[in-house]
């Protein structure tokens, strides 16, 4: 990837980044892990993997994005609000009573928002459908699916990539994102799921797995898994739950987080100044 290419990626994820920190603080709560872990991934789709025309969200040709892990609305609708979906205002109004951006995606409320989801493993299915969709017309879309590490627990989810990887549906691209936390605590603790990238192969996906803070590794992943030909491809995403504000990412319990005291405060302004640097050029563009 060019240079300034990647640095605009870069930008524009700290942009994402930035916006997931205001919202949440000013809502006082919310879905924070979670969200910050795939941040980098929707900057690499919504900046330059996707086909999509923002002034027009339901362009018939446009890739779609099924966001099995609805409750990582609030990345999806920073990346949407930045692309230019609608007014970076609507940010503020994050699960307010009658808000067009819900905890959880909407589909009918949010322009961009292909699938409602939040009700986990629903989304796999739903992707599955969208691929068939688009095989049966000959079109070559693609639906991007992002599914959680945790919602594996889900037994759906299993029976759609068996679906999925029997009808070799490689423009359904699936991601998991491996952040290797879930609600309530460690993944291994809760549902050991071993190793996700073998049980994906072992359902005949083709796999690759990549850091989930690398941009250009993601982008590279991608490249490489739309040339796969009559096999169906997955992306395991090796991401942070917290990614890239070290108080966050070692926080008990950051799947959803209470603005409850001074030191989240703290942590949380001194992770937006340090996004605000990357946005301007600064040097401090060490993401860990
Ligand atoms: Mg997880």
């Amino acid at each position: 990837m060019e240079q300034t290419k990647l640095q605009e990626l870069k930008i524009f994820s700290a942009k994402i980044r930035k916006d997931i920190l205001e919202m949440l603080e000013e809502r006082g709560y919310g879905h924070m892990g979670g969200s910050l872990s795939i941040v980098e991934l929707l900057s690499v789709l919504y900046g330059k993997q996707m086909k999509i025309n923002p002034s027009n969200p339901n362009w018939e040709e446009r890739d779609m994005l099924v966001l099995s892990k609805g409750h990582a609305g609030p990345a999806w609708y920073s990346t949407l609000a930045e692309k230019g979906y609608f007014d970076k205002s609507w940010l503020s109004t994050l699960n307010d009573g009658g808000t067009r951006l819900p905890s959880h995606p909407d589909r009918l409320k949010t322009p961009g928002v292909d699938m409602t989801t939040g009700s986990l493993g629903q989304g796999t299915s739903a992707a599955a459908g969208i691929a068939t969709g688009f095989q049966m017309k000959g079109s070559n879309q693609y639906v991007y699916l992002i599914v959680g590490d945790g919602e594996l627990n889900e037994g759906q989810c299993w029976e759609a990539f068996q679906y999925i990887a029997h009808y070799q549906l490689n423009h359904c691209i699936v991601i998991i994102d491996e952040n290797k936390r879930q609600l309530d605590g460690t993944t291994k603790e809760i549902m050991n799921p071993f190793s996700i990238a073998d049980k994906m192969k072992s359902f005949g996906f083709y796999v690759k797995t990549v850091k989930g803070n690398d941009e250009e590794a993601i982008d590279d992943a991608i490249t490489e898994v739309k040339q796969i030909e009559n096999q169906a491809v997955c992306i395991v995403l090796d991401s942070v739950k917290g990614a890239g504000v070290s108080y966050f990412e070692t926080l008990a319990g950051n799947h959803s987080v209470k603005f409850n005291n001074d030191e989240i405060i703290k942590a949380n302004h001194e992770a937006i100044s340090q996004q605000n640097k990357i946005i301007e050029g600064g040097t401090d563009t060490c993401i860990s």
